[in-house]
């Protein structure tokens, strides 16, 4: 039985052979099948149509009910800029395995709002968590850096720090739980360095830095990585490689040698959740095991209904074997805030 994985490489290689309109649909069906809900195969047995499916119109239903009745085979090897993703219906298998696992989680540690890019205000991102039942989210919107995301200067933050504080007081007034925290994904230079001020980013309750730039490099980057990660301002490093499902591989770097050097300072590399990232995948992951780093996951949600992306990150850690403790959002409240300040501090001291 082909599963939705298969179906996505299926409809990538057809995308390379047709060209123009159909070309593009073909490759967008490909990047939504990490996201059907259930395997294909099953909406087909149960003759229902498969353009219940994100992306799936009635052209590329015919295609796919041919591959299901009659598996094409190929001995073509997959291109790795398609390698280790998990699909969303495989995701959920292996999370219903081991029910506890998913328990653990407490809350999601990246999305963006209208603030940036995103097309959720904080409120409805704060509502879209509490039906999740976390008890925080990180708001992580771009940082002035990032022009072309609409990235927030430093006073702009300020306000949104105002913003957030609101939400956070009628939270607590109606129904408590829920704690948003002031964090932000700031733009990391491909030398590692930051783009807002230190004062800035001390007032924010956790500080995400990323790369978004020179991520077609071939050569390694090891150097660039050490140089993030030992910012004494920054705990998380988000999508770490910079890969994009079928478009662009991301960056290579000795790993070993990154994830120990977090190690050393206590600090979290991600997964980030969105689907065509996916990114730490999971042979990054078993090296992140080994070298003993903390992990985080962010969903990099830009709708508030993203926020379902956090089970490809929870599956990936799960198949990568990483252990619970070592996953940031499984700590409570006060132990993730905890964490941010004993680094704050080991930094301060070095200074
Ligand atoms: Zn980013």
């Amino acid at each position: 039985m082909l599963s939705n994985t298969d179906v996505a490489e299926l409809l990538a290689r057809q995308a390379e052979r047709e060209s123009g309109i159909l070309s593009r649909a073909f490759r967008r069906a490909a990047r939504s099948a990490f996201l059907w809900p259930e395997e294909v195969a099953q909406v087909a047995a149960q003759h229902r149509s498969l353009t219940e499916l994100r992306s799936i119109g009635p052209f590329i239903e015919k295609q796919i009910r041919g591959w299901l009745d009659k598996p094409p085979q190929s001995s073509k090897k997959k291109p790795e800029i398609r390698c280790d993703f998990i699909s969303l219906a495989e995701a959920r298998r292996l999370l219903a395995m081991r029910p506890a696992w998913s328990k653990k989680l407490r809350g999601d540690l990246q999305m963006h709002t209208r603030w940036s890019d995103g097309s959720g205000t904080i409120a409805e991102m704060a509502d879209a968590a509490k039906e999740r039942s976390y008890s925080y989210i990180a708001i992580t919107d771009h940082s002035k850096g990032l022009k072309i995301a609409g990235g927030i200067d430093e006073p702009t933050l300020r306000k949104q720090g105002i913003e957030i504080a609101k939400v956070n007081t009628l939270t607590s007034k109606l129904d408590g739980r829920l704690i948003v925290l002031r964090s932000v994904e700031m733009n990391l230079s491909p030398r590692g360095e930051g783009d807002m001020s230190q004062a800035c980013l001390s007032s924010l309750d956790l500080v995400l830095a990323s790369f978004h730039s020179s991520l077609r490099i071939i050569e390694d980057r090891t150097e660039r990585y050490l140089a993030a990660l030992r910012n004494p301002h920054i705990q998380i490093l988000g999508h770490p490689r910079g890969r994009i499902y079928n478009y662009r591989l991301g960056l290579r770097a000795d790993w070993p040698r990154v994830f120990a050097e977090a190690t050393i300072l206590d600090k979290a590399l991600e997964i980030d959740c969105y689907p065509d990232r996916q990114d730490l995948n999971v042979d990054l992951l078993k090296i992140a095991r080994k070298q003993g780093t903390r992990i985080s996951l962010g969903t990099d949600a830009h709708h508030p209904w993203q926020l379902e992306f956090i089970e490809l990150g929870l599956a990936a850690a799960l198949q990568a074997k990483i252990p619970a403790q070592r996953i940031v959002n499984f700590m409570p409240t006060l132990d993730l805030k905890t964490w941010v300040q004993r680094i704050r501090d080991c930094s301060a001291e070095k200074r």
